[in-house]
């Protein structure tokens, strides 16, 4: 049986969490959550502060007794072990030994998650596209990507929500939105590069017909040994995933959630520019 790695690939905010429980649901499917940040949330620095760097069972990270497991299988030691991002510039592929020894890193650490999980498919919701570039040209694993993009001005709206939640500065909405826009430009030319080994799937189509999308992303995958499950709800299991959306454990129904349209027509001018870049972008 080929062990495949699903790779989410997608802006913050875009319902990547979501795809990640649905998909997981399947069995002999496992999901990691962001493996990307692992590093971050075993050392207790960047990402993951606003919740403590802890584990989807509640644990911190570097005290969870799943981690530790994959770092003893991984022969990792904390103290030494490499960052698990790998490069945030595209066009840079020089072979340097560091990004080498990275790379080699991740392969170890998908190896001892692929053994202690006893799965054939893996879900890296990691989301970013230059680490997915790439781990599919020097990895040594078998991977399928999934592009998923979600309404920029739903996107928008709720990266202010989040940051309001989090006590972080808001700044002002249109340069907001005209973020994200860069971010779907540079990955929408990003993911070309993956070729054949990319799907591109809308948030909104998803939520709204996922029995028929999770069909066309198993063929996709194209993974024999995966029993297919379509799941009324998601959340609610205690997996030992990494970061994702804060309201992973809570048992949801999967709905399409439209309120951001209400908030959006209320600042016209923002829902127009919007509604037009999403035609055209
Ligand atoms: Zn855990």
């Amino acid at each position: 049986m080929q062990k495949t790695i699903v790779y989410i690939i997608s802006d913050q905010r875009s319902g990547s969490t979501l795809l990640e429980q649905v998909l997981s649901c399947s069995y002999n499917v496992n999901t990691v959550g962001e493996l990307i940040h692992l590093h971050d949330y075993l050392k207790q620095s960047g990402v993951g502060w606003p919740r403590g760097w802890q584990c989807q069972c509640g644990e911190p990270v570097n005290t969870c007794q799943f981690w530790s497991d994959i770092m003893c299988y991984a022969d990792l030691d904390i103290r030494t072990m490499l960052p698990t991002k790998l490069t945030n510039n595209i066009g840079r592929h020089e072979e340097n030994r560091e990004k080498n020894e990275r790379i080699n890193q991740l392969d170890i650490i998908y190896d001892a998650l692929f053994e202690k999980l006893n799965c054939s498919v893996l879900i890296d919701s990691s989301k970013n596209v230059y680490q997915a570039i790439e781990l599919s040209k020097y990895s040594r694993h078998h991977y399928r990507f999934i592009y998923l993009t979600r309404d920029m001005r739903a996107v928008t709206l709720s990266k202010r929500k989040w940051r309001k939640i989090y006590g972080q500065e808001i700044p002002p909405l249109l340069r907001n939105l005209a973020a994200v826009l860069r971010k779907r430009i540079k990955y929408n030319n990003a993911v070309e590069v993956l070729g054949p080994n990319h799907i591109t799937i809308q948030y909104e189509k998803l939520v709204k017909n996922y029995p028929e999308y999770l069909r066309l992303i198993w063929d996709f995958v194209a993974n024999e040994w995966v029993n297919v499950v379509v799941p009324d709800t998601v959340g609610g299991s205690k997996g030992h995933t990494i970061a994702g959306t804060p309201n992973r454990n809570k048992v949801r129904g999967i709905v399409y959630d439209d309120t951001w349209r209400r908030k959006s027509k209320e600042r016209k001018f923002f829902n127009l520019i919007g509604y037009m870049l999403e035609l055209i972008v």
